[in-house]
């Protein structure tokens, strides 16, 4: 059986969130927290081991509300974590102050919160213990762990912990995913994951997937997405739509499920196909669809 899912990352700034994704995922990806976000949510890394994903996503910045825009990305974090399947609170332990720590966590609406006491490296052992102990009389884990995740002291089990968690799912990404991938890519993805599960080997390998536009509407919840399906013939675009657009109808919906569960609002997602002759020789298309230059 293989398992899969998305693991929200939480706690207060410093806690060690960054680090922690860093270790687990091998120093694959910086922060990239930086970035500009069209969505409420971005993946930070996937972690793909033989029989589980990883999807690990970033929600904005937790902080206590003091205007409207404060406001606006309190509602975004309850979001996030509301529909994560697993949400992994990180906590300090070298700054534990039980007032400013339920502040954040009370805000987390999840019921799948996995504690962990991080930076055990810093605190003597017996310190840990009534963090613990305040915390979950304070609410509900489903699991308990401290790790270093500067020493990388405890991941394996922590991520055994959180593969127990998650549920039968199927790999959204390929293998090779590279993390800290721009949204549109991972949009991109997404749809081209459900062309290969729905068209077999009818059409090996001459397609690709570009995501034109991406737009968020706060007002509606809708997230609005266009994508070209790109193909190498005039056989391949009929089989892509299939009779009376079935076969298009069918990958779309799919997509949207996905692409809704990625985005934590409603999608409506708008998808063309064109026939683009050898584009797999075309550098241009090559860079546009993301892939690495080869030398
Ligand atoms: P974030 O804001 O939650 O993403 O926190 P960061 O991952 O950026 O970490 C904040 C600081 O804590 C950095 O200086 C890290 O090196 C440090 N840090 C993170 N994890 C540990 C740990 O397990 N032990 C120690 N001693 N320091 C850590
Ligand atoms: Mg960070």
């Amino acid at each position: 059986m293989f398992k899969s899912g998305f693991i929200s990352i939480m706690g207060r700034p410093n806690a060690g969130k960054s680090t922690l994704l860093n270790a687990v995922l091998g120093e694959k990806i910086a922060a990239v927290s930086s970035k500009p976000q069209t969505t409420r949510t971005q993946i930070m890394g996937v972690l793909t081991e033989d029989d589980c994903q990883f999807i690990f996503v970033d929600t904005p910045g937790i902080h206590k509300p003091k205007n409207k825009l404060g406001k606006f990305m309190m509602k975004e974090v309850e979001a996030g974590s509301d529909e994560a399947d697993v949400v992994l609170y990180i906590v300090d332990a070298s700054v534990f102050n039980f007032e400013r720590e339920t502040e954040v966590l009370d805000t987390v609406k999840s019921e799948n919160i996995i504690l962990v006491i991080n930076k055990t490296d810093k605190v003597e052992k017996e310190n840990i213990l009534p963090i613990i102990a305040q915390l979950s009389q304070h609410r509900n884990f489903i699991e308990i762990m401290p790790i270093s995740a500067l020493k990388k002291d405890g991941l394996d089990t922590l991520l055994a912990i959180i593969k127990e968690k998650l549920p039968e799912g199927p790999k959204f990404f390929p293998d090779d995913t590279l993390t800290d991938q721009p949204e549109k890519q991972i949009v991109a993805e997404f749809i081209r994951e459900k062309l290969m599960r729905n068209l077999n080997d009818e059409i090996p390998f001459g397609i690709a997937v570009t995501t034109d536009l991406m737009k968020y509407d706060e007002e509606k919840d809708l997230t609005k997405i266009t994508a070209t399906i790109y193909c190498e013939r005039d056989s391949h675009k009929a089989i892509i739509i299939g009779k009376k657009g079935e076969m298009l109808k069918k990958i779309g919906s799919q997509a949207r499920h996905d692409l809704e569960k990625f985005t934590h609002s409603k999608v409506f997602l708008e998808l063309w196909v064109k026939v683009k002759d050898n584009w797999r020789n075309s550098d241009m298309m090559l860079k546009n669809f993301g892939y690495k230059e080869q030398k």
